[in-house]
């Protein structure tokens, strides 16, 4: 037990001493940001903007994102467009990443970030809203990423992908949208062994998240977990840092990195620990 704790500590160490972040080099970065309208995905397009980026962004409602612009622009964006689309439309979807190489003039960041809104609770049995999240969740973000390929080669560029803890460990309350996150990690995953393999210039970095204070999020989970959230703010700052370094995983807060690690070490313990830790009053 020693000797394995002393292994993941130097493992840890070299993990984060590893590629330091310069932000000089994301002044002029050109980046697609998806589901920016709001939480992490509107704090990574100020954060961007601050850090001198050429920015597009995306969601569903086009007035809010043209306030979000607006106040990318002020940041310090040098660039700043938006694009309404529903990731749930395979067309739409592709026609985000022309858009954003033809505005961008190429692309050196997608940052896939979206999720479609999915109810918390007990599975109710509904198949039809798993293949709808699905659609949103996951094929939209391989369609953007295989449109995108091209272009990242070039500009020897990355693709970021925002992912969850629940993506690793399962669950209760949130099946559906684990299910989607858990094939994130598959596919995108395996397109980092295929891409090293190819030796491609394109970088993917994962980012493990675990519960951030969103508005969206602490509604779902009003009642049903009390546990710390952590600031979307700092969630975006991280995801940054991440990819522009070309790190392959990052995880945020630090607990999802232990989590993770001691995944399968006591299954029988790591599952009384998750029943316990929700609350449910049938
Ligand atoms: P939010 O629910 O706050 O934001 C979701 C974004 O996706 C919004 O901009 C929304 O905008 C957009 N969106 C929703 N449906 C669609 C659609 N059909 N087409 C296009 N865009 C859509 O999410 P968070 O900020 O909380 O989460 C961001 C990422 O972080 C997600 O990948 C999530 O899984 C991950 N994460 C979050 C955690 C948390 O606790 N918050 C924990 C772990 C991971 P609009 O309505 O305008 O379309």
């Amino acid at each position: 037990l020693l000797l394995l704790c002393s292994l993941s500590v130097a493992f840890i160490a070299v993990r984060w001493s590893a590629s330091p972040f310069n932000e000089e080099s994301l002044k002029g970065a050109r980046v697609l940001v998806t589901g920016a309208s709001t939480g992490i995905g509107e704090q990574l397009a100020y954060h961007y903007a601050r850090l001198g980026a050429q920015l597009v962004i995306t969601a569903r409602r086009g007035n809010v994102l043209e306030e979000v612009v607006r106040k990318c622009r002020e940041m310090g964006a040098q660039r700043a467009f938006f694009m309404p689309a529903d990731m749930a439309s395979p067309s739409d979807a592709e026609r985000v990443v022309q858009y954003a190489i033809e505005q961008l003039g190429g692309l050196d960041f997608l940052v896939l970030n979206h999720i479609g809104p999915s109810p918390y609770g007990m599975w109710n049995g509904d198949v039809e809203h798993t293949r709808w999240l699905l659609e949103v969740n996951f094929l939209s973000y391989l369609q953007m990423a295989q449109k995108a390929l091209p272009t990242l080669e070039k500009s020897k560029g990355s693709i970021v992908v925002v992912s969850s803890l629940l993506g690793k460990l399962c669950g209760p309350f949130a099946l559906p949208y684990a299910a989607t996150k858990f094939a994130l990690n598959g596919f995108f995953g395996g397109l980092q062994h295929e891409l090293a393999m190819q030796k491609s210039n394109v970088s993917i970095t994962m980012c493990i998240l675990g519960l951030i204070d969103t508005d969206s999020a602490m509604e779902k989970i009003k009642g049903y977990i009390n546990m710390t959230a952590y600031p979307a703010h700092d969630a975006a700052r991280h995801i940054i840092e991440a990819g522009a370094s070309r790190q392959s995983e990052t995880f945020y807060p630090w607990y999802t990195y232990y989590a993770c690690l001691f995944r399968d070490w006591f299954p029988y313990f790591r599952d009384q620990a998750i029943q316990n830790s929700y609350t449910y009053n049938p």
